[in-house]
């Protein structure tokens, strides 16, 4: 066995240039897939948990350049669910056997903090665990949502390169994005954070750096899909990241995060028909299927190629749950809070 690959599964920690020698071959691929399967195994179990993902509202104010919802994109119908219909979505989740609801959005004060801790308050009523995913808000937002009953924020790095950050995300910060991150760590909530692969001008160098950031800010959970080209974006022509790479990645992820939780991606199963279960298989054990409306899941993209569009969200249990069973791992029924917390129960 590979030598960098047997200190990862026995140590949890590499360095930098360890971690880039393991990007720059696919010689040891099946290698780095098998030891994050086993360590997923061996410190979260055979469990997989589902989240139900409920887009709300696709207005956004940013101007991210790889993504479809971005401001200047005028090829998108524009909604906002009403926070009463938000409600239900979370309610008919939980009847479909949904444990955690997550709610995202473009980033906007479209819906004004009394409206969020109304869903919020109303969803924990539901005996939900509640994650949510709704961008860049001031310290007193944060600790309002968590006063109000939100267990867990996701906010994505997208990339630890500043220079490609602030190409990428214009208008935006680097340092109040990580500004983000830590209250978000401080007020107790379990933070997922996460990169995308595969963005034009990225190195090898910037993704160990990416992963090294993980396990410094002391993830909770991590979410890493590939970047995949927009056509109403301005990177429509860029290439884009490949589906074994972005597995590798996540792969190595579970090797040196070892307690956290790990989707596999829906962008995974955009870019490969059997993406979320190869990524299951290779460290991950979360899975967020839709459970948005048909109608307004159509409107939310922020990718091309985005999955079941025209399946019904009460079919979708049934369907992945199937794909999970097929692979011998359980669908948890539990909420499957984080390990990384408590670091020491190991499945
Ligand atoms: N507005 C919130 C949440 C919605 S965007 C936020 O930005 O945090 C959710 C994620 O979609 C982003 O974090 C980004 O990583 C991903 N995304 C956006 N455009 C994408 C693209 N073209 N390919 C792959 N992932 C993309
Ligand atoms: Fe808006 Fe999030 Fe898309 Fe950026 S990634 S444009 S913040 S929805």
């Amino acid at each position: 066995m590979n030598e960098i690959v047997k200190k990862a599964e026995e140590t949890h920690h590499l360095t930098k240039e360890e971690i880039i020698s393991l990007l720059e071959t696919t010689e040891f691929d099946q290698e780095i897939f098998d030891a994050a399967d086993r360590v997923r195994h061996e410190y979260v179990g055979d469990d997989v948990h589902l989240r139900g993902l409920i887009e709300f509202s696709n207005i956004c104010k940013q101007n991210c350049k790889y993504c479809g919802l971005r401001r200047e994109n005028s090829n998108v119908d524009r909604y906002k669910i009403d926070k009463e219909q938000v409600v239900l979505l979370a309610e008919a989740a939980r009847d479909f056997g949904y444990k955690t609801v997550v709610l995202q959005s473009g980033e906007s004060n479209l819906y004004s903090l009394e409206d969020m801790i109304y869903i919020i308050k109303e969803i924990k009523k539901l005996g939900l665990a509640l994650t949510l995913s709704i961008g860049e808000k001031t310290t007193e937002e944060y600790r309002a949502y968590r006063e109000a009953g939100a267990d867990r924020y996701l906010l994505r790095i997208e990339t630890t390169d500043k220079d490609l950050y602030a190409q990428l995300d214009p208008g935006m910060s680097f340092e109040n994005r990580v500004r983000c991150l830590r209250d978000l760590k401080e007020l107790d909530y379990e933070v997922g954070t996460g990169s995308m692969v595969g963005l034009p001008g990225q190195t090898v160098e910037s993704i160990a750096d990416d992963i090294l950031f993980f396990q410094d800010i002391d993830a909770d959970m991590i979410g890493i899909g590939p970047f995949i080209p927009n056509p109403d974006t301005p990177l429509k022509e860029a290439a884009g990241g490949t589906f074994n790479f972005t597995r590798k990645v996540v792969a190595i992820v579970r090797l040196l995060l070892p307690y956290i939780n790990i989707p596999a991606t829906t962008a995974m199963e955009a870019i490969d028909p059997n993406g979320r279960i190869l990524t299951l298989k290779s460290g991950a054990n979360v899975v967020m299927p839709n459970v948005t409306d048909n109608i307004h899941k159509k409107e939310y993209l922020l990718y091309p190629g985005k999955i079941c569009l025209n399946d019904e969200p009460s079919k979708c249990i049934g369907c992945i749950s199937g794909k999970i069973k097929s692979i011998g791992r359980t669908v948890s029924s539990h909420a499957g809070m984080s390990k990384n917390k408590s670091k020491i129960s190991k499945a």
